[in-house]
């Protein structure tokens, strides 16, 4: 075999052999880079999946290797260079010496520590990486294997709920276990507004400057919210310079890139694009599904692939919608002791996207006969004109989409005594409908109705 077979065969075993979050997140983008005398060298695209395996999963994949008959003593994971350069690890070392007492803001938006904090829950361990955030979640690693120097600042831009504070806020986490004294402030920008807002009033700005310039890690949320506030970016900016000439690491999230951000100071947008600014994008179909099924795993609750593919399909951009509706499906699950299924998701969450509870087969068939002009009682008979024969057949698809009706249920409900006809029907609607925009606009029009 050659070794990309070989390598494939052990993906094999081990995508049974590990939760499919686990394998995603470590072991999808591993490549067997070679097998000599003992050695087995596996290449990785991050430190993180590469410490990880290292500490997990070693024994795994070396018992995983030898079932498929390679000889091996030893397996090196060595990173392997993906869409970007890794920074090297490296300790992140204090060098602030600073004796001066550090004046403590006087007003904040104050925690038991007295300062604002980090959440411990968005660590990077949680973080189920996939397509569209995987470069985000590279530079993080990088940033905290080594702040200050690489990527600085590292600005992350992407849509809402798509796991830009958590990543953030995993950085810093990184870097204040590594480094407990190490200064690292977090905070949501219109927190800093509001802080700034009170600290003039209250004469105190040089005490509130100086507590954001004596960080050695700042991490800035929402930037774009300091857009048309001109007196705080000054203070931003001169903050910014502070820490950056000191090398202290500088994170930054937004809903767009810098350039982008309408009332913001040019010296601020060219400040933020000088470093590394990522793009993130919302996870795809199977990050999608992984994340859902990590945080089941972490309710401990067991779903049935087919609930993790609906849900999913359902929701496709926001991580946090997602997120909202397992926990709304397994809450509901819960408190009556029954098993998640597709039937329970559609039903509770639709009713949540404005749809009514009880959409019909009758409906949606009367609903498709209209719109085609087509008299009912033709769609569900025996006539087989091309004319009717369309129409009959969106309005199985139809069926299957919204209702997830099984095909002899289809096929009954149009006339019809073969299943086969029903599943031969949605899948010719499916395929058509890529391609066919006038078919595709008339299926939208029609579940627009049926829904308005
Ligand atoms: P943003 O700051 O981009 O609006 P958040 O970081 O607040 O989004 O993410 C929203 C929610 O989704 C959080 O609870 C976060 O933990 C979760 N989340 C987002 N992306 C992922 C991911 N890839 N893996 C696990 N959880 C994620
Ligand atoms: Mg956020």
């Amino acid at each position: 075999m050659v070794q990309d077979d070989v390598w494939q065969a052990v993906l094999g075993e081990l995508e049974i052999s590990v939760t499919r979050p686990a394998y995603l997140t470590y072991f999808k983008n591993t490549a067997l880079l070679k097998a000599e005398d003992g050695q087995v060298i596996i290449g990785v695209t991050n430190v993180f999946v590469k410490e990880t395996i290292e500490k997990k999963f070693n024994d795994l994949v070396l018992s995983t290797l030898k079932k498929q008959g390679i000889e091996v003593k030893e397996v090196v994971y060595k990173m392997i260079p993906s869409k970007m350069q890794k920074a090297p690890e490296e300790e992140f070392s204090e060098t602030d010496d600073q004796e001066e007492e550090r004046p403590e803001p006087r007003i904040t938006t104050q925690t038991t520590s007295g300062r604002p904090t980090l959440n411990e829950r968005y660590t990077f361990d949680n973080f189920v990486v996939g397509d569209g955030n995987e470069l985000a979640f590279a530079a993080c690693q990088a940033v905290a294997a080594q702040p200050g120097l690489k990527y600085n600042p590292l600005y992350l831009y992407g849509g809402v709920g798509i796991g830009k504070t958590h990543l953030i806020q995993a950085v810093g986490n990184g870097l204040q276990a590594r480094n407990p004294d190490a200064k690292v402030l977090y905070i949501a920008t219109e927190q800093f507004v509001r802080e700034f807002v009170i600290a003039l009033r209250a004469r105190t700005t040089a005490t509130f400057a100086n507590h954001y310039r004596s960080a050695d890690v700042l991490i800035v949320d929402d930037v774009q919210f300091l857009a048309g506030k001109d007196k705080i970016q000054e203070e931003f900016f001169h903050t910014f310079n502070t820490l950056h000439q000191a090398n202290k690491q500088i994170i930054i999230s937004s809903d767009k890139p810098p350039k982008d951000i309408a009332m913001l100071e040019n010296r601020l947008k060219s400040r933020f694009a000088g470093g590394m600014s990522i793009d993130m994008q919302a996870p795809d179909f199977e990050t999608r599904c992984a994340i859902i099924q990590t945080k089941a795993e972490a309710n401990q609750v067991e779903l049935e692939p087919e609930v993790v593919e609906y849900l999913a399909s359902l929701v496709t951009s926001n991580v946090r919608e997602l997120e909202g509706a397992l926990n709304q499906l397994l809450a509901w699950c819960d408190v009556r002791s029954i098993t998640p299924t597709v039937a329970i998701a559609a039903s509770l969450l639709n009713v949540n996207k404005g749809r009514p509870k009880h959409l019909s087969a009758k409906q949606i068939i009367e609903r498709t006969a209209k719109h085609f002009q087509v008299p009912l009682e033709d769609l569900v008979g025996p006539k087989r004109d091309k004319d009717i024969v369309v129409p009959r057949q969106v309005a199985m698809y139809i069926l299957h989409e919204e209702l997830r009706l099984s095909y002899p249920k289809i096929a009954h409900e149009l006339g019809r005594k073969d299943h086969t006809t029903a599943m031969h029907s949605v899948r010719k609607i499916a395929q058509e409908s890529q391609i066919d925009a006038g078919l595709r606009s008339a299926i939208t029009e029609i579940k627009e109705q049926l829904y308005a």
